[in-house]
């Protein structure tokens, strides 16, 4: 069962590195992917912001096999700064999760 875990919403508010706020779930970037991932920025992004930490976790796969080629961002309507928040996430689980 997934649960919200408002000390994780407030760790990623604190860092100051991950702002999808502006996202409005048009699937462009989904559609613009050239590994055809489905969950970033979109659904995971959301997952972050509301604090599902269980979510995010489950998709660690996910958040690795991302380029960083910033394919969606550049035609991302909203502006979200996709790769940093990537690597914002890469970052929190090498730190929180695999503590390396
Ligand atoms: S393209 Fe931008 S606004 Fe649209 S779903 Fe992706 S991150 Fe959100
Ligand atoms: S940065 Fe590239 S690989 Fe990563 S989600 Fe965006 S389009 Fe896909």
């Amino acid at each position: 069962m997934a649960l919200v875990n408002p000390d994780f919403v407030e760790e990623v508010k604190r860092s100051d590195r991950f702002d999808a706020s502006a996202c409005m779930n048009c699937g462009v970037c989904s559609a613009v992917c050239p590994m055809g991932i489905e969950l970033l920025p979109r659904k995971l992004f959301r997952y972050v912001l509301l604090g599902v930490k269980d979510k995010v976790l489950e998709n660690v796969e996910t958040i690795y096999s991302c380029f960083l080629c910033k394919l969606c961002e550049v035609n991302c309507p909203a502006q979200v700064h996709i790769a940093e928040n990537v690597r914002f996430l890469r970052y929190y689980m090498n730190k929180k999760v695999f503590k390396i």
